[in-house]
C-alpha cells in the first residue's frame, strides 16, 4: 500500500487530500500540521470572525463527518523540521520520521515581523485562528489601534476595528496603500475609502519603535512623531514557510520553485498554495515565475498537485497548472475583486464607475497586454473578464470591450 504525506493542514493541504480520495487513492494518507486546530478558513479571521459576528465553529474548512470520510491520519500540533528527498522521509520536531511514497508540501506563509518588534501585551500579528482570537479580545469601543502596514490584511483589520468602534491609525512606509498589489493610483483610491470612514491613514512614514514596557503604549516614527496606542497590529506581509525544508535540495527562492506541473524536482514531491512558486503559462511572458497568496489559487493548486502526484505514481501524463490569479477583499462596504496581475509598470484605465464615489472598475495593461481587472463593488464587470485575461488581449481591444459593456449597461 502506498503512503502519501501532506505537510500543511490548511486549505491547499485539505483540497489535495480530498482530490486524492476522489481520484481513487486508497492508500495511507497523513497530514502533518503545525497548528493544533482542525483546518479552518483564514479569510474570515480579518473579517466576520474579527468583527465578533462569527465564532470558530463557523470557519471550519470542512464538517467533521466529511473529514472523517477521507480516512486521514492527522498529525496536528507538530511541525515538520526537515525533508530528505533521497530517502523520501519527513522529520518532525520530536525527531520522529515519516516516510512517504508521495509528498505534497502545502506549508503556506508565516507572518513577517519587524526586526525590533517587542513581545509585549497589545502587539499582534494576524495569520492564525489563535492570532485572531487574541486580537479580537482586545478590540472594543474607543480602543486606540495602530496598524503597521497598509496591505490587504492591515486594511481589513483597520476596517473591522473601526466598525467595532476602535480609533484606528494605519502607518504605511510606501507612498500609498496596496502599492505592491495594485499600484499607487488604485491604492490611493482605496486609502480614500478608509479615510472617508474615519481611519487616519499615514503613508510614506517609517516606524522607529513600538513602545511599551509590559504593555504597548504607542508607536514612534522616524520623524519623531509618536502615536499612542492600546493595540498595535503588525501587518507587513508573509514569507513562504520554507525554513523547515531549506536543506532538502529543493530550489527555494521566495517559495519552493516548481515546474508548470507543480513538481518540485524529485518525481514524487509536489507543492501547492502560498508556499509555491511556479511558471504560470498564462503570464510567463511577463513574469517567468510567480507566487500568489490567494485563497482560490491555493485551493486549485492543492487539487492539481494531488492529481499530478497520482499521475506520476500511476505513470500517467501530468497537467500543467495555469490560471488567472483571483482574490477578493472586504473593506467597509467595498468588495474589492482582482483578477490577473498588476505590475509597477502597468497602465491603469478606469473603465466604469466613479473612483470618487468608491465604486469603480479599472483595467491594468502591461506591455500593451491586458493583465488585470479590478472591481471595487462592481462584481458584474470583473468575473466575466477571465476569458480576456487568459488569452492575449491588447489594451486597445480590452478598452473597446469595456466601452461596449458599459454602453450596453447604460442603454
Ligand atoms: C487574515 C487573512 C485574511 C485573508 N483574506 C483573504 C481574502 O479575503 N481573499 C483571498 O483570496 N485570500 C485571503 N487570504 C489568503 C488565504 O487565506 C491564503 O491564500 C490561504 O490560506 C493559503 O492556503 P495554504 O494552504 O497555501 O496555506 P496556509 O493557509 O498558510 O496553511 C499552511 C499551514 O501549514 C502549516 N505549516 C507551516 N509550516 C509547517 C511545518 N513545517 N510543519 C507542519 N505544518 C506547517 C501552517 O501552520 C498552516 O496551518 C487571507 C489570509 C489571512 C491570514
Amino acid at each position: 500500500m502506498e503512503t502519501i504525506v501532506i505537510v500543511g493542514a490548511s486549505l491547499a493541504g485539505v483540497r489535495a487530500a480530498e482530490t486524492l480520495r476522489t481520484n481513487g487513492f486508497a492508500g495511507a494518507l497523513t497530514i502533518i500540521g503545525a497548528e493544533t486546530h482542525m483546518p479552518y478558513d483564514r479569510p474570515p479571521l480579518s473579517k466576520n470572525f474579527l468583527a465578533g459576528d462569527w465564532e470558530a465553529d463557523r470557519i471550519a474548512l470542512r464538517k467533521a463527518d466529511d473529514l472523517s470520510a477521507l480516512n486521514i491520519n492527522w498529525m496536528l500540533g507538530t511541525s515538520a523540521t526537515s525533508l530528505h528527498t533521497d530517502s523520501s522521509v519527513v522529520t518532525l520536531a520530536d525527531g520522529s520520521q515519516v516516510p512517504y511514497d508521495g509528498l505534497i508540501i502545502a506549508t503556506g506563509g508565516l507572518v513577517r515581523r519587524l526586526p525590533n518588534q517587542p513581545d509585549i501585551a497589545g502587539v499582534h500579528v494576524l495569520r492564525t485562528l489563535d492570532d485572531a482570537t487574541a486580537l479580537r479580545d482586545e478590540l472594543a469601543e474607543g480602543v486606540r489601534v495602530v496598524v503597521i502596514g497598509a496591505g490587504f490584511i492591515g486594511l481589513e483589520v483597520a476596517a473591522t476595528a473601526t466598525k467595532r468602534g476602535a480609533r484606528v491609525t494605519v502607518l504605511e512606509g510606501l507612498e500609498a496603500p496596496l502599492i505592491r498589489a495594485l499600484g499607487a493610483e488604485t491604492g490611493t483610491a482605496i486609502g480614500a475609502v478608509h479615510a472617508r470612514n474615519g481611519v487616519d491613514i499615514r503613508c510614506g512614514v517609517q516606524v522607529a519603535s513600538i513602545n511599551g514596557d509590559q504593555c504597548v503604549s504607542g508607536v514612534t516614527l522616524t520623524n519623531g512623531d509618536t502615536i499612542e496606542a492600546d493595540v498595535v497590529v503588525v501587518g507587513i506581509g508573509v514569507a513562504p514557510a520554507t525554513q523547515w525544508c531549506s536543506d532538502s535540495g529543493l530550489t527555494i527562492s521566495d517559495g519552493i520553485v516548481c515546474d508548470a506541473n507543480l513538481n518540485a524536482g524529485p518525481a514524487n514531491v509536489f507543492v501547492a498554495g502560498d508556499v509555491l512558486r511556479w511558471p504560470n503559462g498564462m503570464f510567463k511572458d511577463i513574469e517567468p515565475t510567480m507566487r500568489v497568496e490567494h485563497w482560490t489559487n491555493a485551493a486549485e493548486q492543492g487539487a492539481m498537485a494531488a492529481k499530478n502526484l497520482l499521475a506520476t505514481l500511476r505513470n500517467e501524463p501530468m497537467e500543467p497548472y495555469s490560471a488567472v490569479p483571483f482574490f477578493w477583499s472586504d473593506q467597509f462596504d467595498a468588495r474589492i475583486q482582482f483578477l490577473g496581475r498588476a505590475f509597477e509598470s502597468s497602465t491603469v484605465d478606469v473603465v466604469a464607475g466613479d473612483v470618487a464615489a468608491g465604486r469603480w472598475c479599472a483595467m491594468f495593461s502591461t506591455n500593451d497586454r491586458l493583465t488585470g481587472v479590478l472591481g471595487v463593488s462592481m462584481p458584474k464587470l470583473v468575473m466575466p473578464s477571465r476569458a480576456m485575461l487568459s488569452t492575449y488581449t491588447s489594451r486597445y481591444d480590452a478598452l473597446q470591450h469595456f466601452a461596449a459593456v458599459v454602453a450596453a449597461q447604460n442603454k
